[in-house]
């Protein structure tokens, strides 16, 4: 299903009026995690002033150390909503389980995949029998061809709205905290139909990266990025260190879609 020989035609998902895949390019920021009304409020309303398409923003979070802030569940997906209200801007956020799912589901507009659970086929066959897209992250290890293989089991299981999303995967470099695989972007236009993004946050961990990084994938063909906003990154309660402040992200945004329109 996910598959070019099956649908020759791109894939493009309407979000509330915005186009994600084909020719569109799709900017979604915002931060790593919610972390108070006021913070979100504030980082909806720059993401907005910017350009962006899309409001992130973690509620559940997926995070390495179980003493690391878990992100605000519930109270973060209403702070979300309150955001969209306020902005207009749909809202991308993670579910990481079965359990959390279907809350999720009553704020997002598009739910989120995490790379930890690329490969998490219950929750992939479930995600499946939503009616919202699904934004599935590429694991840390992971194939192309098991990246696929991972849209397929949400395909399969009835949801057709599926967009891809590169994140970096583990190698031995440790500089950046991922090593962002860029040919994924054409390797996948060329073997499926559905949207491809890159996360140039989580793919390089360093804010100074980031800018670049997005030329790149947008210069390469990549239907949109994921990059994490936040207006105090140093006290950020997670991933500071690769998100960018607002006037970084208001510029990044105008070079890529000066980019986007001359390829
Ligand atoms: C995220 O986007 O918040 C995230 C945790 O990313 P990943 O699953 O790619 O690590
Ligand atoms: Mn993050």
């Amino acid at each position: 299903l996910a598959s070019r020989t099956f649908q020759p035609m791109d894939t493009v998902i309407d979000i509330g009026g915005h186009k994600i895949g084909g020719d569109n390019l799709t900017i979604i920021g915002g931060p790593c995690s919610v972390e108070s009304e006021e913070q979100i409020m504030h980082i909806a309303r720059e993401v907005k002033a910017a350009g962006g398409h899309l409001l992130r923003g973690g509620a559940f979070k997926p995070r390495t150390s179980p003493y690391s802030f878990q992100g605000l569940g519930e109270e973060g997906l209403k702070f979300l909503k309150k955001a969209k209200a306020e902005t207009g801007l749909p809202i991308i956020t993670e579910a990481m389980s079965i359990e959390e799912f279907d809350l999720i589901e009553q704020y997002a507009d598009i739910i989120q995949i995490g790379a930890r659970n690329m490969q998490n086929f219950a929750l992939l066959k479930h995600a499946g029998r939503s009616s919202k897209p699904i934004c599935l992250k590429r694991g840390m290890s992971a194939t192309i061809e098991e990246f696929l293989m991972s849209a397929e089991y949400i395909m399969a299981s009835g949801n057709p709205n599926v967009i891809l999303c590169e994140r970096g995967i583990r190698t031995f470099e440790s500089y950046t905290r991922n090593t962002l695989d860029l040919a994924v972007v054409s390797a996948i236009k060329e073997l499926s139909h559905l949207p491809i993004l890159i996360d140039p946050s989580h793919a390089t961990g360093r804010w100074q990266l980031v800018e670049p990084v997005s030329r790149a994938a947008v210069a390469i063909g990549a239907h949109g990025l994921m990059i994490e906003v936040h207006n105090d990154p140093e006290h950020a309660l997670s991933d500071g260190q690769q998100s960018l402040k607002p006037e970084r992200f208001t510029k990044l945004v105008k070079i890529v879609e000066k980019i986007h329109q001359i390829v």
